[in-house]
């Protein structure tokens, strides 16, 4: 189950953690991204998740809207491409309602995704069904609002399970935008690698606020 809440220092441990681990799925993101895309997800995703550690290291931030801030800048601006943009947007409007937010707790993870959401969305334009993060990070967002009065441990993993269910999903679907629209049917029977790198953020926050027990 885990803790209900995290302090923002241990909030601050949580992304170093999460920024850990992507940096080591990269292979998994490279391989992901080679089948429909053109292979640079992996080595995108980890060098945003270096910078994100490196700026979280150099100052910790003083609030959890400092905390999303700070990694989605670190995000956006050391990725490039589609997805230093979209993964930025997440977390850099994921903080727009928790200028309040003193600790991380459920509700704070499902205003994140909320906002996080609307702002990918109005930024990318993409779709449920279009084939990309968004199809993992629709069903999370819902999840966790459902979730927002349970503890955190539970809320994460419930966003994490709907995220990785909809990242499945992905695999039967042909892509609207981005690299993969390239290849039409033949795009079928992969998984979308910015829907597993959404999944794989929530599973990697969730590991981290419920081991140790
Ligand atoms: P690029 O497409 O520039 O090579 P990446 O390979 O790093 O960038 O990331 C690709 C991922 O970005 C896709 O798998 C998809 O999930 C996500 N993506 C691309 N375009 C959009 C969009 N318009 N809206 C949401 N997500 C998108
Ligand atoms: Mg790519």
């Amino acid at each position: 189950m885990g803790k209900a809440e995290l302090t923002i220092a241990e909030a601050t441990a949580m992304f170093l953690h999460v920024a850990q681990r992507m940096q080591d799925s990269q292979d998994v993101l490279t391989k992901a991204d080679q089948a429909i895309g053109d292979g640079d997800h992996g080595i995108g995703m980890a060098r945003g998740f270096a910078a994100v550690q490196t700026k979280l290291e150099a100052s910790p931030p003083a609030t959890v809207a400092d905390l999303l801030k700070t990694t989605g800048m670190a995000l956006l601006t050391s990725i490039g491409g589609a997805s230093g943009v979209i993964f930025g947007t997440l977390f850099r409007s994921g903080a727009r309602n928790l200028t309040d937010a003193s600790v991380f707790n459920a509700e704070t993870l499902s205003l994140m995704l909320a906002d996080g959401l609307t702002a990918v969305q109005e930024r990318g334009k993409a779709s449920p069904g279009d084939k990309t993060m968004v199809d993992a990070l629709t069903p999370a967002a819902a999840k966790a609002a459902e979730m927002a009065g349970a503890s955190l441990g539970e809320a994460l993993e419930a966003a994490a399970e709907a995220a990785r269910l909809g990242m499945e999903e992905t695999k039967g679907m042909v892509a609207a935008t981005g690299k993969a629209r390239a290849l039409g049917p033949r795009a079928l029977g992969f998984a979308d690698p910015g829907a597993l790198s959404m999944y794989l953020l929530l599973y990697f926050m969730a590991q981290f606020v419920t081991s140790g027990e």
